[in-house]
């Protein structure tokens, strides 16, 4: 996973903007969690951070587009990353974080914010659970394999059949 640590003591209080777009970040990101994800238009991020005791505000956006297999008829569509974030990042307290990474460290005497681990949780945070690439989409036929959305196979009715069966085995008395 990519680190990109930003150094925040030197920021102005009213704060400094950035833009980040590296695709590394990414395309290793991606690899690493094994994600079917591929890249589409460019994913950028812009964002202010605001130096504060005993952290940082970081906002802004990040925008774009990837390639994602459809969870029906298993082909890649285009989904929009259009996503914003407004977050307090904090010092890692004495105690040392409860398992968890801290995006902020203390480093040569500098604050630094991890913001290659802020973006890809955004990033991953607005990547759908169940990617569709249309509501309505059909999917492929579990009998022979044929893309519904394209062809209505022999199949339709056979399961239609199946739907009726079940109401023909009902016994009415
Ligand atoms: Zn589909
Ligand atoms: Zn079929």
């Amino acid at each position: 996973m990519q680190e990109h640590w930003i150094t925040i003591s030197d920021i102005p209080a009213h704060g400094r903007d950035f833009v980040f777009d590296d695709q590394t970040l990414w395309r290793e990101g991606c690899e690493t969690y094994s994600l079917r994800v591929k890249p589409g238009r460019d994913l950028v991020a812009v964002y202010t951070i605001q130096p504060q005791a005993g952290g940082a505000l970081v906002r802004g956006t990040l925008k774009g587009s990837v390639f994602l297999p459809c969870d029906r008829c298993a082909a890649d569509f285009e989904f929009a990353i259009d996503t914003g974030y407004d977050l307090f990042e904090e010092l890692p307290g004495e105690e040392g974080g409860e398992g968890e990474e801290p995006r902020v460290r203390e480093h040569g005497g500098e604050l630094q914010l991890d913001m290659g681990a802020l973006l890809w949780e955004e990033f991953a945070l607005a990547l759908p659970v169940k990617p569709l690439c249309d509501e309505s989409c059909r999917g492929v036929c579990p009998g022979c394999g044929a893309d519904r959305n394209a062809e209505a196979c022999a199949c339709a009715d056979d399961e239609g059949d199946e739907r009726l069966a079940v109401f023909r085995s009902l016994k009415i008395k």
